[in-house]
């Protein structure tokens, strides 16, 4: 009985696994310790009564993103620095939706890398004075999501902070960072369908032209806005 047994088990490999074995890794556990942060941080939003729509800071309640806030740099398509310094303010319903994007992804083994967050009409006029092509910059006559404080520039690394191949880089102009692209490697093809589907399951929409953009469901509805941050130093 229980050479057949072992027979059985050298089969089914997983059905000898006792499932109370579970081993937790060292990155699993300090991503667990970040939920807990972040959702302390986001009841004591809540007791004070931030309002959903209010300017906050990312870097207040989501303690586990990567940042690379390309328009605080030269290192653009505008090949211009817009930002004062590199921040990522949005509306508070914006940031809770995207933390529990976040703790998704990190559940998987990824983090979210920031490109680019709120973007103040005045720098969305800045951009439009530099390139005023509505293929690649939005007119500030009419504005983008990015001025409502409902969209983000994002992709995916992995803990160490190594980004994940998405086949162009960020606010690459071209047929190659649409969703609908095929001419692109499985790897890349699935590294894009991980970041849509987990954005699109919590309350993000896509954008056709660029893998990187997401909009919060119902955004467009936000008021455009130009306020601005302080930068501390
Ligand atoms: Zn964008």
């Amino acid at each position: 009985m229980r050479f057949l047994q072992l027979i059985v088990c050298l089969i089914i490999v997983s059905s000898c696994k006792n499932p109370q074995e579970v081993v937790y890794s060292d990155a699993l556990l300090s991503s667990n310790r970040q939920y807990i942060d972040e959702n302390a941080a986001i009841l004591e939003a809540a007791k004070a009564n931030i309002s959903d729509t209010a300017f906050v800071s990312l870097r207040d309640y989501g303690k586990d993103f990567f940042y690379d806030m390309k328009y605080a740099t030269e290192n653009n398509f505008l090949k211009t620095k817009v930002y004062d310094c590199p921040e990522c303010y949005l509306r508070f319903k914006t940031v809770k939706a995207l933390i529990k994007a976040n703790q998704a992804f990190l559940k998987l083994g990824y983090k979210i890398k920031i490109y680019d967050c709120y973007r103040p009409l005045d720098v969305q006029k800045k951009m439009w004075a530099i390139t005023p092509n509505p293929t690649y910059v939005a007119d500030p006559a009419t504005g983008s999501i990015h001025n409502r404080g409902g969209a983000v520039d994002i992709t995916l690394t992995d803990y160490s902070g190594n980004e994940l191949d998405m086949g162009t880089g960020f606010d690459h102009f071209g047929p190659e960072a649409a969703h609908d692209y095929k001419n692109l490697s499985a790897e890349v093809i699935a590294n894009r369908k991980l970041l849509k589907e987990i954005m699109l399951k919590n309350g993000f929409r896509s954008f056709a032209s660029e893998w990187w953009h997401y909009n919060l469901v119902n955004a467009s509805t936000l008021p455009i806005s130009n306020f601005t941050w302080d930068c501390k130093n």
